[in-house]
């Protein structure tokens, strides 16, 4: 945790805040500071700052805090992810809040075992436990929006194309395409197969609905490292 967040609910006055729970847990275990100590501290969806510790206990932690700075700017990206198993769904999420992705789709497929749309790991409140990790460890505050979409073709054909006016759409795939660009100033929407990839019927919708397929060499990565190395190398 390089940043605690804090939520509205937290202040006690307009400029000090109350702590409980894991971001106490954290502070005493982890960071194991003092009272008069300095901590990142960041309100979602607003400014950073600092906070100084005026009194720490093993029931609560309190500042006095000061929000003087911007979130780091967000990635021009859009991720739909075919829906992974909870543990890795779990991974992902993190990993695109810390990289800075701030709209990610949750995208059905033919391999997406029906049975992940049941997790509880979907729920909104396990969603935003994810992001919030990737958040605090990116010293981030901007909340990525999070949408479930659970019928590929629909998706495709009605809702994709006004989400891609603009923007590139790349299609990882590690068969056929082109070599990953890098660098890149566009906005972006990024496919992510499931375990089992796409299926060529899938690949080919995407494209025709204007994405290019894209690989990262012959290595077949897991999907919470697909996302990340993808995402390193567009906007490296
Ligand atoms: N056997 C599957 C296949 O051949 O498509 C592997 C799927 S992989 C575990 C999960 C997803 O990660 C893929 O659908 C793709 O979106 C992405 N991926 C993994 N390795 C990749 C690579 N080398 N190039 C492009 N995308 C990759």
């Amino acid at each position: 945790m390089n940043l605690l967040l804090l939520n509205p609910s937290d202040f006690i006055s307009e400029n000090s805040v109350r702590l409980t729970g894991r971001a106490l847990k954290h502070v005493l275990d982890v960071h194991r500071a003092q009272e008069g100590d300095t901590l990142r501290v960041g309100l979602v969806n607003d400014r950073m700052g600092e906070g100084i510790i005026t009194s720490l206990t093993e029931e609560a932690l309190e500042l006095d805090i000061t929000l003087t700075e911007q979130p780091p700017k967000p990635l021009s990206l859009t991720v739909l992810l075919a829906l992974p198993r909870p543990k890795m769904l779990k991974r992902s999420l993190q990993h695109l809040a810390t990289l800075g992705a701030k709209k990610i789709i949750l995208l059905n497929s033919y391999r997406v075992e029906k049975s992940f749309w049941q997790s509880p790991w979907l729920s909104e409140e396990k969603i935003h436990e994810q992001l919030i990790l990737g958040l605090e460890q990116a010293r981030d505050t901007l909340l990525p929006e999070v949408i479930l979409e659970k019928r590929f073709k629909p998706f495709v054909e009605d809702r994709l194309p006004e989400l891609m006016e603009g923007k590139r759409g790349l299609v990882a795939h590690p068969v056929g395409g082109s070599q990953c660009p890098h660098q890149i100033e566009e906005e972006v929407v990024l496919a992510i197969g499931p375990e089992g990839g796409f299926i060529p019927y899938e690949v080919e919708k995407l494209e025709e609905a204007g994405f290019e397929r894209i690989h990262l060499g012959s290595r077949i990565l897991r999907v919470e490292t697909a996302v990340t190395a993808i995402t390193s190398k567009l906007f490296d």
